[in-house]
């Protein structure tokens, strides 16, 4: 290690390399704060989640940058990065002409240790700032005959060679040169840094961290026949190689290594968590004559895929073990249908019966079609609905009937998530639109009641690639509804320009007509308000849904895992003009020549629960028939008659997310549309983005598409992409192939060693994953 112990470094000063603190008694659980006595570089590492040393070492770079070689400036090409000593023989500021600040330049010449610099090739550093405290800083280290190594690439300027903003380390005595050119020309690993330390800063700590344990404080996880028969470096090793690498390719080597111990950890995890939730005593669902009876009355015949589910699910919830299954089926494949036959299993066999929807819309539209179904099948089931922008009165009383344990439907949002709710007769829980959930919250409806599981039926529109599925679902087992009920026709979809006002006119006149002929139109924008702060990005949730919090909210999911992923392609162009919002939008239409006489109604996650159900009913019944909203129609919502969508800022949306979009037009059988109205540039990977939602129906196409021009995060959720789950490598796309291998490897040891007892480290592993899977569910 070249831990570096030369305090000229940028980030050496503040951790002398010997505190006087016991080195033996350093471990990863060691505090930072007991061996840094720089106080606010120990608040600084907090502000980063680093609290450990073990936090410290496991913060890993997002980069690696190769080494750069050592030349003289008589030796630089322009345009290559290089490193060189050199020794400054003059500097000067000058206020910048063009823009307020300062521009710092500083003449350097090869540097000949031990001999005054004369004469030889000379070239210019220069530093701009609009801060005058740091020009005087860099000025001062930049002292006349200070020594210096830079790196960097170099320009030519008016033939002389110019190195623009280079890194600079000052080098305070001949003895130390070496120490820092070494350091200067190897691979140097890149980090996420804040406000409050720097990125060097920040590698200078984690190397001095990284050297105050040895092998033994670091152990292996993975097996050491594992670790000879792959090829990975230990531990201690690999930690080493990617804070401080002798080369790109030890970096790399050491990064697969550290991912496949992540991926080991989480596969016998979750491998552990099936077995578990399959020994669990459940309720064994028997009694099929409800469910008959409501299959019987249904107006249409199922689907092939649908009959075959509701058998399996049938058997399942008989057999005695808890069934853990994951639905996915296409926007509109009619899993709800499937749902409710699972939940009139339970309920025909004298238990509750509860299913989980992401919105307040979507539950109220489950409670009102779930009504429909049952009466249309002459049953007598209760239904609750239980949300958590329900009046304080009315939801003791729901609440109050739910704890009686009573046969029921009970219908809900995050709100069944809250310690207040409690359905003690609880025998299936359905889980709706799961992407819109964290992993971790389903976690809690597995929770026993009184000593039995409950079966478990999560279900997805979003197909989750399988590796995926086998990370974050891996407990579960998978069916799927591959068509679409008879009559559904596709929708067609156009991208609009909307600089091109005669198309935008067109458009609307057709909407005009739809709704006249009896139909109903949405009118989708990103956001709520002139005056909110830009959401939409690129998110998967073009809006936060804050409303359905009851006591635990979870609407932080999405904001929370803003940061280093490459969350978009093309950045944020300052230049834009805002998103458009619903309310200015409702205004624009209603001015419109083709809305006159209409009336148009608007819908956000801000509306109050009795305000939501208001306007739904009145689009629904046409009274209303033009609805102007957030995405809160995403998933789920279905109003047969409505044929037209138009989606504004369609080119910041995911596609998947327009995919869901567009399902919510052409349930009833008539021809529908989709109008997806871009600001993207002509060519740009957003326009190629939104002709791929134009020209395929296929959502599992569309997803696949999404993952290649974005990341998985953005396809199913942030909450979802492991930053919650205790992964810092792990890519549950990019590396499906780690992801296989180690859970071949976890099947074969879970197989030798049921207990792991000759594994301990990695025993320790796997629950300190599961623990921090479950932290994370308490939102602690
Ligand atoms: P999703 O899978 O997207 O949740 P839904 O369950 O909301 O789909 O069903 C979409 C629509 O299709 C509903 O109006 C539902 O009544 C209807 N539907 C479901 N199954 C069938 C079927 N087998 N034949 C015809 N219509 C069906
Ligand atoms: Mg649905």
């Amino acid at each position: 290690m070249s831990a570096s112990s030369d305090t000229s470094l940028p980030g050496g000063a503040s951790v002398p390399s010997d505190a006087g603190v016991d080195s033996s008694a350093v471990s990863l659980d060691t505090r930072v704060s007991a061996l840094l006595t720089n106080k606010r570089r120990v608040s600084a590492l907090k502000s980063l989640g680093i609290v450990t040393v073990g936090d410290a070492v496991t913060y890993y770079p997002f980069r690696v940058v190769d080494p750069v070689p050592l030349r003289t400036l008589s030796g630089i090409v322009p345009g290559q990065a290089s490193a060189c000593v050199v020794t400054v023989v003059e500097s000067r500021v000058r206020p910048m002409s063009s823009r307020r600040g300062w521009r710092l330049e500083v003449s350097v010449v090869d540097a000949r240790p031990g001999v005054a610099p004369v004469t030889g090739p000379m070239a210019t550093l220069v530093f701009f700032s609009g801060k005058r405290p740091y020009i005087a800083w860099m000025e001062q280290r930049l002292h006349d005959g200070s020594t210096v190594v830079i790196r960097g690439m170099a320009g030519t300027f008016n033939a002389d060679l110019q190195f623009v903003h280079p890194d600079v380390d000052v080098v305070a005595d001949s003895a130390s040169l070496d120490g820092v050119v070494e350091r200067v020309t190897r691979p140097r690993p890149v980090y996420h840094a804040n406000s409050r330390i720097s990125a060097e800063h920040l590698h200078e700590t984690i190397l001095q961290l990284l050297s105050r344990v040895d092998g033994t404080g670091v152990p292996d996880r993975i097996p050491e026949p594992i670790l000879e028969s792959r090829g990975f470096p230990h531990r201690r090793e690999a930690l080493a190689m990617v804070h401080d690498p002798a080369s790109v390719e030890d970096f790399h080597r050491a990064i697969g290594a550290l991912r496949y111990e992540e991926a080991l950890v989480s596969q016998i995890a979750v491998l552990r968590q099936r077995e578990q939730a399959r020994a669990g005593r459940t309720f064994v669902c028997g009694n099929r004559s409800m469910v008959e009876g409501y299959l019987k009355a249904l107006p249409f015949s199922l689907t092939d895929g649908q009959r075959r589910v509701i058998d399996v699910i049938a058997r399942d919830m008989a057999s005695g073990h808890p069934m853990r299954r994951l639905l996915q089926g296409e926007v509109g494949s009619g899993k709800t249908v499937v749902a409710l036959a699972a939940m009139l299993q339970a309920v025909g066999s004298g238990h509750q019966a509860v299913l989980v929807a992401p919105t307040q819309v979507l539950a109220g539209q489950h409670v009102r079609s779930l009504r429909r179904m049952i009466d249309d099948a002459g049953l007598d089931v209760p239904i609750h609905l239980v949300t958590g922008g329900m009046r304080l009165a009315r939801r003791r009383r729901v609440l109050a009937a739910v704890a009686s344990g009573e046969p029921a439907l009970i219908v809900a949002t995050h709100a069944v998530f809250s310690r207040t709710f409690q359905a003690p007769d609880v025998a299936v829980v359905v889980i709706d639109e799961q992407h819109r959930f964290g992993v971790e919250q389903r976690g809690s409806l597995g929770r026993d009641c009184e000593g039995r599981r409950p079966h478990l039926l999560v279900m997805t529109a979003t197909p989750i690639p399988r590796t995926a599925a086998m990370t974050w679902f891996g407990d579960l087992d998978v069916s799927e509804l591959t068509e679409l009920p008879q009559g559904r026709r596709p929708v067609t979809t156009v991208v609009v320009r909307e600089e091109d006002g005669a198309t935008m006119a067109r458009m609307f006149a057709h909407v005009r007509a739809r709704i006249d002929a009896g139909e109903r139109a949405y009118v989708v924008c990103p956001r709520i308000d002139d005056d909110q702060g830009v959401r939409a990005s690129s998110g998967n949730s073009a809006e936060v849904e804050d409303d359905d919090g009851f006591e635990e909210p979870y609407a932080d999911v999405e904001s929370s895992a803003d940061g280093e992923a490459n969350h978009d392609d093309g950045g944020r162009d300052g230049g834009r003009p805002p998103l458009h919002a619903v309310r200015q939008m409702a205004d624009r239409l209603a001015s419109l020549p083709q809305f006159a006489g209409i009336d148009i109604v608007t819908l956000t996650g801000r509306d109050d629960d009795a305000t939501k159900d208001a306007v739904m009913a009145r689009f629904a019944s046409g009274e209303a028939p033009l609805l102007v909203s957030t995405t809160v129609i995403e998933v789920g919502v279905d109003v047969p008659q409505a044929s037209c969508i138009v989606v504004f800022d369609a080119d910041r949306f995911g596609l998947s997310q327009l995919h869901q979009l567009r399902g919510r037009v052409g349930r009833g059988g008539t021809p529908a549309w989709a109008f997806l109205i871009s600001r993207a540039d002509p060519g740009s990977v957003a326009e190629r983005r939104l002709d791929v939602v134009r020209a395929t129906m296929d959502g599992a196409r569309i997803a696949s598409a999404d993952l290649e021009m974005r990341g998985a995060g953005d396809v199913v959720g942030d909450a979802q992409s492991g930053l919650r789950s205790g992964f810092k490598l792990l890519r549950v796309v990019a590396d499906a192939q780690t992801i296989r291998d180690a859970r071949k490897d976890a099947e074969r040891l879970l197989d030798d060693d049921p207990g792991l007892e000759s594994h301990v480290q990695l025993a320790g592993a796997v629950v300190d994953f599961s623990r921090a899977s479950e932290t994370a569910l308490l939102g602690a």
